[in-house]
């Protein structure tokens, strides 16, 4: 059985309020083909991360959010519903567990198992939670990557420079528009050319290639002139990545976001056409990973190289140094990941990838935001920057939606705003907030965004699950706690949150709770480290954490 979902529009509801159907909307938001990279297995994005564990269980879920009270709490575990308790009317409607394993078993082997037997689901991170948005949700971090990097390395613009990178999937697809809007000359290597088309269709990507030769000339030409130029160059990257050394090109950043944490779906060995991938992939599972793990370390050894070369070249939150290392690549750690290279100190402040969506469906709604956002925070250069490009570059995919960074404070501002936007009819239907679960207070992943923490507590997972706790206490729509998102089996824990501002009393008290206390969370992990901007942050808006000296 197989269906096809679209982004549900429109005022109309066919659930018992706006809560659940905003559940509903959501999770077919997250399977318009327009957002999902494989509607078709239920697969939303980054390897096989799915929205529910089979059409059986999809079709469960659509029929319980249906029939939930207000004042009723469905749980899903690994894209099942499993059961619905009486709560109350701001408790969470929903409440998720996804791909957690016992940590003795946590490893793709026992999943992939589990997996099999119909018992379990992969969920990453906003594919199993119901808060994808499509390559639009992760466009302004990627960018915000990109521009602190030109401003460690390249006076704040990549203009002149040429990066190299590969994938071109659901998160991967915003690398080639997050280099242009700095200006900068991206070469995305990307093995299935469906990939690179779709990014063309969606205006993430300028020009295609089929050979290095043709994505050479174009990329040169393009620095040379100073302009910005993205090219999906078709081919493996375990393969590209060595001619490119081989070759005269010259690159100046390089990483990667092919989906290494996932060896056996995520990942295609090189001398393999994506067919005979997938025979093998059926085949001898066993044969596939190791095949391409040894692809995965000829990569590594390729960027280690480019490193040595002079370029600047960082992870990027795939796991593939990991990989790499596991298969004999001593030095893989040699380069960093992109969270403490650029990211860290947007954390501390309880910053990150804050998004809503218009469940009406109507475009209006986000311009109406966008306003709002603009009035909001006159003194923000960076946001108001960001808003202006993201209006005029970025294509809404399934129901429009807008992503912000914003940190401590000013989430729960632009939260209770939004409610109050609904509820003077000035945004025509509820909109639904929340963020990707790479956020400042809800992840443990120690080769991700807490690598080479401060205090060293880089593996403490408690934090994680704190988040999804503190947001089910201060009364979320639907919260969650999964693992192995980004990185894969036993490398990370990480929480996602949802709340929906329906315009009532009822959400706005829950707005307020929830979006202080989970960039809180950011906050209070950040300076129990001991990261200075985390304390400063902390002290001067009023993070109360027992134990931070005066
Ligand atoms: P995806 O599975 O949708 O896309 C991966 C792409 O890599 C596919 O298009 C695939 O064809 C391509 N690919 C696989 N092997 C290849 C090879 N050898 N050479 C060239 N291309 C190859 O995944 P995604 O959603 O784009 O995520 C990519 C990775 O980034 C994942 O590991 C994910 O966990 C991680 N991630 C990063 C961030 C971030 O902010 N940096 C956020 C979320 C996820």
């Amino acid at each position: 059985m197989s269906r096809k979902i679209t982004a549900k529009k429109g005022l109309e509801i066919e659930c018992k309020g706006w809560e659940q159907e905003a559940a509903l909307r959501m999770l077919y938001n997250n399977l318009d083909p327009e957002v999902a990279e494989r509607p078709e297995d239920l697969v939303v994005y980054g390897g096989i991360g799915k929205a529910a564990r089979n059409w059986e269980s999809f079709e469960a879920i659509e029929n319980t959010l249906r029939k939930l009270e207000k004042d009723e709490t469905m749980l899903i575990q690994s894209g099942k519903p499993v059961a619905v308790f009486k709560t109350h009317d701001e408790a969470p409607r929903v409440l998720l567990s996804n791909s957690v394993l016992v940590p003795k078993w946590a490893d793709w082997e026992h999943f992939n198992e589990l997996d099999k037997k119909g018992l379990m689901m992969y969920g990453q991170m906003t594919a199993g939670s119901w808060i994808y948005i499509g390559s639009q949700g992760i466009v302004q971090g990627t960018y915000e990557t990109f521009a602190e990097l030109a401003n460690q390395n390249y006076d704040g613009s990549l203009k002149g420079t040429i990066t190299l990178t590969a994938g071109l999937g659901g998160m991967g697809g915003a690398q080639p528009l997050a280099v242009t809007m700095n200006e900068g000359v991206a070469i995305c290597v990307e093995v299935d050319e469906s990939r690179i088309d779709k990014r063309l269709e969606t205006k993430y990507l300028d020009v295609k290639a089929y050979s290095l030769d043709e994505a050479k000339q174009m990329a040169e030409e393009a620095r040379d002139a100073g302009k910005a130029l993205s090219i999906g160059l078709l081919g493996n990257a375990a393969k590209v990545l060595p001619e490119i050394l081989e070759s005269d090109l010259k690159i100046n950043i390089v990483t990667d976001q092919t989906s290494a944490h996932d060896p056996l779906n995520g990942y295609v060995p090189e001398g393999y056409s994506l067919e005979a991938a997938a025979e093998l992939r059926e085949a001898n599972p066993v044969e596939y990973v190791k095949l391409s793990s040894a692809s995965m370390a000829k990569h590594v050894d390729a960027m280690l190289e480019f490193k040595d070369a002079g370029a600047v070249v960082f992870d990027y939150g795939n796991n593939i140094r990991q990989v790499a290392f596991d298969e004999g690549v001593e030095n893989a750690f040699d380069f960093p990941g992109f969270v403490p290279a650029y990211i860290r100190p947007l954390f501390c402040e309880g910053m990150g990838p804050f998004r809503f969506a218009a469940l009406s469906g109507d475009p209006k709604d986000i311009e109406v935001a966008d306003k709002k956002m603009r009035e909001l925070f006159p003194e923000n250069e960076k946001l108001l920057r960001w808003l202006d490009m993201a209006s005029e570059k970025i294509a809404f995919q399934g129901l429009p939606s807008r992503i912000a960074w914003l940190g401590y404070g000013e989430r729960a501002k632009m939260g209770l705003a939004l409610n109050e936007l609904v509820a003077s009819g000035e945004i025509s239907a509820p909109v639904v907030i929340g963020r990707d679960h790479l956020d400042s207070g809800s992840v443990a992943s120690p080769n991700r965004e807490t690598e080479s923490m401060k205090d060293g507590s880089d593996a403490v997972g408690d934090w994680a699950i704190l988040n999804a706790l503190v947001n089910t206490a201060a009364g979320g729509s639907w919260i969650s706690v999964h693992h192995g998102g980004g990185v894969g089996m036993g490398y990370s824990l990480h929480a996602g949150m949802v709340v929906v501002a329906d315009g009532t009393e009822n959400a706005a008290r829950r707005l307020k709770r929830v979006l202080t206390s989970d960039p809180g969370m950011g906050v209070a992990r950040h300076a129990d480290a001991g990261y200075e901007i985390a304390v400063d942050t902390a002290k001067e808006r009023g993070v109360n954490i027992p134990m931070l000296e005066e």
